[in-house]
């Protein structure tokens, strides 16, 4: 038997992911986890007790360090000499979420649920680990980026025929056969072969993968069925919304647009992901957020600041409080913000104040 696990970052994909499976496959034995810091927003917290009263479930909370008295980001700083982590030195992603992902999954075969949208375009988190396998309900195409290389493979292509003698697939057969059998190359790379099948038939393609995993040593090997098979929905950032507001458990609270007036502007700011207060990822506009909004985390993140270790390399906390310098922050994101609304398709502010939002880790922003 495998384990089918999904993790609950404390964003809204991974929250509306969990609704989505829950009421799409109640048969399914889904364990439910999120890691905690010890430094999350409140909101955060809200949003696991809105999820754990809506799914009738309880979501296990993984601590790394679970002995220490001190909060598990805590724990390790001191560890790591109060070396604040950054983009290039991430230490907190793997001490506070994959290594007590890892160790909770221990060896058994885990299939995990990762709640990457279909109008992203990047991968996530993938298990090194080969009890691991990663599937991602709200795109296409539901596989990791490994088995699909594998697949699709130009010495598989026989193979892969073979598998389709027992598989139906409901229209366009002779295309999609012809797609299969064409072989990768310079000028039909394996994106768009893969694009071209799952645009004929989704779940097609998907039994084909089945079969393959069958001969693989992947966790879904030891499964005769798999219901996520003739999934061929697509779930886009609207969608989140929608599910999160229909279910009740409603969108986290730092995601809600606050407005502003700045020298006869106006402006909104909301915070653009879920994860610690003091995240290093956060946009300047996000630091002026947690400083009007919830000052007294402004204050706590300040505190780590010390021994030439700052959140930001270019600028301390205590120089962003500046009067003159939040305003300079609040101008350039009036203009920009401005610039992008010109440009983007869509209408919710965190698209635009989101615009790296592929930067980052799927383990503490999904
Ligand atoms: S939210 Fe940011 S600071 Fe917290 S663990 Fe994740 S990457 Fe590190």
């Amino acid at each position: 038997m495998i384990r089918n696990l999904l993790g609950i970052s404390g964003g809204k994909d991974s929250a509306a992911l969990a609704i989505y499976m829950k009421t799409k496959y109640p048969e399914m034995q889904l364990e439910f986890y999120s890691s905690d810091t010890g430094k999350e927003l409140d909101e955060t917290y809200q949003l696991i007790d809105n999820l754990e009263i809506y799914l009738g479930i309880k979501i296990n909370i993984l601590k790394g360090a679970e002995n220490s008295s001190e909060d598990p980001f805590d724990h390790f700083l001191h560890m790591y000499g109060g070396y604040l982590p950054s983009s290039n030195a991430r230490w907190c992603t793997k001490k506070l979420k994959l290594e007590p992902f890892e160790k909770y999954v221990g060896t058994d075969p885990v299939v995990s649920y990762v709640g990457i949208r279909g109008d992203e375009d990047r991968e996530g988190y993938i298990s090194t680990k080969n009890n691991i396998q990663s599937i991602f309900p709200f795109r296409q195409n539901i596989w990791s980026e490994d088995v699909v290389r594998k697949v699709l493979a130009n010495q598989l292509v026989d193979q892969c025929y073979a598998y389709m003698s027992d598989i139906e697939i409901k229209k366009q057969s002779e295309k999609y056969l012809t797609i299969l059998t064409t072989p990768v190359s310079m000028s039909f790379n394996q994106t768009s072969k893969l694009k071209a099948l799952l645009d004929i038939d989704t779940a097609a393609f998907n039994q084909m993968v089945f079969k393959y995993l069958k001969t693989t040593e992947y966790p879904l090997a030891k499964e005769t069925y798999f219901p996520l098979l003739d999934n061929d929905e697509v779930l886009v950032r609207s969608d989140i919304f929608r599910i999160l507001e229909e279910s009740g458990v409603g969108v986290p609270q730092y995601y809600k647009e606050i407005g502003f007036e700045h020298n006869g502007k106006s402006g909104a700011y909301a915070r653009s992901r879920s994860g610690c207060y003091f995240c290093f990822y956060q946009q300047k506009i996000e630091w002026v957020w947690l400083y009007e909004q919830h000052p007294e985390l402004y204050a706590k993140a300040m505190v780590y600041e010390k021994d030439g270790y700052t959140w930001m390399q270019e600028e301390s906390l205590a120089d962003l409080m500046k009067p003159e310098r939040m305003s300079r922050i609040k101008e350039e994101y009036i203009k920009k913000t401005q610039r992008n609304k010109d440009k983007a398709q869509s209408p919710y502010l965190l698209d635009i104040l989101a615009d790296a939002e592929d930067e980052g880790c799927a383990s503490c922003f999904i």
